[in-house]
């Protein structure tokens, strides 16, 4: 199965990315890993994108939609991809779509983390003590909530469509969380 996890700065999908690759044997692709990799080794693409990143924008669609490329052609990882911080506009999707049709597989659920800019506000200031991303500052982070409102928000309408969206309370501890998601995850492999 194919899984996207969504949801704004700071709602835990890479935590809870890690639970899913562990518990169900998926592979995660993380467009922010992917792209902070570019930055720190100082690629001609890292050195394109590491202002932009840095005040909070997206990068343009054209390059994550090649990064994601790569992953989706390789046999490794058919149907055993879970999509972190990807898709993340409305073209993202819909890209997403015709990529994985195209290599005959499809999203299977979506997951959607909840929580409010207050949360995620205090995450970040939590996470810039632990790690040190260039992004994780108070006026960034409201800067990416932001740009999540505004650019991210309008796929959630995109999945609703097709029903295989499932909204999970983002404010609940991680292990709270991590039951939740098995739980739908669980139920979902039932039908497959
Ligand atoms: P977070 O979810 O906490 O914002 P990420 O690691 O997912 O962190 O993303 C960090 C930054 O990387 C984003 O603010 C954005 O600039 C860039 N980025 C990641 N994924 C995408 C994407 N799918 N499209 C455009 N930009 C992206």
């Amino acid at each position: 199965m194919n899984i996207v996890i969504f949801g704004p700065p700071g709602a835990g999908k890479g935590t809870q990315s890690k639970f899913i690759v562990s518990k169900f044997n998926l592979y995660q692709l993380s467009t922010g890993d992917l792209l902070r990799n570019e930055i720190n080794n100082k690629t001609k693409l890292g050195l394109e994108i590491s202002s932009i990143i840095n005040s909070g924008e997206l990068v343009s669609d054209k390059i994550v939609n090649n990064l994601i490329e790569n992953f989706v052609s390789n046999k490794t990882y058919k149907n055993k991809i879970i999509f972190d911080g990807y898709p993340r506009t409305l073209s993202q999707a819909k890209n997403l779509d015709d990529l994985l049709n195209r290599y005959d597989q499809k999203i299977d659920i979506v997951l959607k983390l909840s929580v409010s800019l207050e949360t995620v506000k205090k995450r970040i200031l939590e996470r810039q003590n632990q790690e040190s991303r260039a992004d994780d500052n108070k006026e960034i982070a409201i800067k990416r909530y932001k740009t999540y409102e505004k650019s991210s928000e309008p796929v959630l309408d995109y999945y609703k469509q097709s029903n295989i969206l499932k909204v999970v309370n983002g404010e609940a501890g991680i292990t709270e969380i991590s039951a939740e998601i098995s739980g739908l995850i669980d139920a979902i492999k039932g039908w497959l």
